[in-house]
């Protein structure tokens, strides 16, 4: 059984298929090989029209719709997660923001490059004090001359590292804090006072990797505030429904290649003279994971259709991060179990999804988060 946003999107996606199988999967086994993302993905995801999706024509972006770069999401994750943080990069909540809130100049400044995957943006609101309560940020920004002077620490800032410019979420007034209090700022790589102080790895493929930031007397001009003073939580915010609309479409991807691995492993695999695919054991996890898999999908093709047609969903796109990303955990833990000891090596892509696919419950507001924000509404 094959859900389908729209009847356009169904024929769109024979393409995208193809050129994930085609094309990316074998980019996705030399990462597996060597742990870098070869030079050649940028330029040939340009090529195909997958970079700045999201964005205006006029900086080089597609202008494609949500449930259309969703769809492509949900192809790119069913070979490997780095592709769709490749999509987001470059579509995703930096480039909209400075799309949304940028003045002219850091327009032109940024979004071409963004938009063509030759800049790199990151974004830093975690601080080692503040995840969840993103209010909690310490990191201030001072008023000093014309400008600004920031001080403060963040930490697990996806790609900071590589990145060419850092939008950071500061205190600016700390009696109001998300009341009007915090303001977002453009840094870019070599400001004196910015620092990268450490990359970690984390549980995910090698390429993922999350960095700690320093801003120790880092003075800015007043150019760099982006949107107005005190409008930093609005700029985060702005792209949370199809961020986590963005995960959910990712985690049904992973999940329906996981499910298509364990199916054609259970077929070719004989045990005590017999295919696992014919054990019950064997046949009641698949079951579990198509039925679950088709019912987080129903209701984010749902979502991603009130979206479209303009329907304020309010606590509909957290239930499907909450479900899709809890959905392709347990999916993927089956799938190790049907593989065996196939399934715990490295170097075969079950064992990489099912690394990857535990960063979908913590990034991007945990489950816990999501759950808080859907009671809220159960509550009102
Ligand atoms: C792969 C990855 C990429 C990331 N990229 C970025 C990035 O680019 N930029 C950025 O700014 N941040 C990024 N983060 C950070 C991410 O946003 C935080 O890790 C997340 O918000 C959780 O914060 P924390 O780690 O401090 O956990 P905490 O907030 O300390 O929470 C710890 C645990 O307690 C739970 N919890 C917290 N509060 C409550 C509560 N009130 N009730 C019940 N349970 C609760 C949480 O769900 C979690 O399970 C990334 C994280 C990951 C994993």
């Amino acid at each position: 059984m094959q859900l389908e946003i729209n009847a356009d999107l169904a024929e769109m996606r024979a393409a995208v298929r193809r050129f994930t199988q085609d094309q990316l999967e074998p980019i996705a086994h030399e990462i597996d090989l060597t742990g870098e993302v070869p030079e050649r993905t940028v330029p040939l995801l340009r090529e195909h029209g997958y970079l700045g999706m999201r964005m205006p024509a006029e900086f080089g972006g597609g202008d494609f719709d949500l449930p259309t770069y969703c769809l492509v999401l949900e192809e790119f994750s069913r070979s490997h997660r780095i592709f769709t943080l490749m999509l987001d990069a470059t579509s995703g909540l930096n480039p909209i923001a400075i799309a949304r809130f940028g003045t002219r100049g850091q327009q032109e400044r940024y979004l071409t490059g963004l938009c063509t995957g030759t800049l790199h943006a990151s974004f830093a609101l975690t601080e080692p004090d503040a995840g969840s309560d993103a209010q909690a940020i310490k990191t201030r920004a001072e008023p000093r001359g014309d400008g600004w002077v920031l001080d403060g620490r963040k930490h697990y800032i996806s790609g900071a590292h590589l990145a060419d410019v850092v939008l950071v979420m500061a205190v600016t007034d700390a009696k109001k804090r998300g009341r009007g209090g915090i303001t977002a700022f453009l840094v870019d790589k070599n400001t004196p006072g910015f620092s990268v102080t450490r990359v970690d790895t984390t549980i995910g493929s090698d390429p993922i990797k999350l960095a700690e930031l320093s801003f120790e007397n880092c003075e800015l001009s007043s150019a760099s505030v982006l949107g107005e003073v005190g409008q930093g939580f609005k700029v985060a915010m702005e792209s949370l429904t199809s961020g986590r609309m963005g995960v959910a479409c990712s985690c049904v991807g992973a999940a329906d290649r996981l499910l298509e691995m364990s199916a054609a492993y259970a077929k070719e695999r004989y045990t005590f003279g017999k295919p696992l695919a014919d054990r019950q054991a064997i046949q009641w996890m698949l079951a579990d994971s198509a039925t679950e898999l088709a019912t987080v999908r129903a209701l984010v093709y749902e979502t991603l259709r009130r979206i479209d047609a303009g329907e304020d969903v309010g606590s509909a796109a957290s239930m499907c991060k909450l479900s899709a990303s809890e959905m392709v955990g347990r999916v993927a833990d089956r799938a190790v179990q049907i593989h065996g000891g196939m399934g715990l090596v490295r170097g075969f892509p079950v064992e990489r999804f099912y690394r990857d696919v535990r960063h979908y419950r913590v990034g991007e507001g945990s489950s816990e988060i999501q759950r808080m924000m859907i009671a809220r509404e159960v509550l009102r």
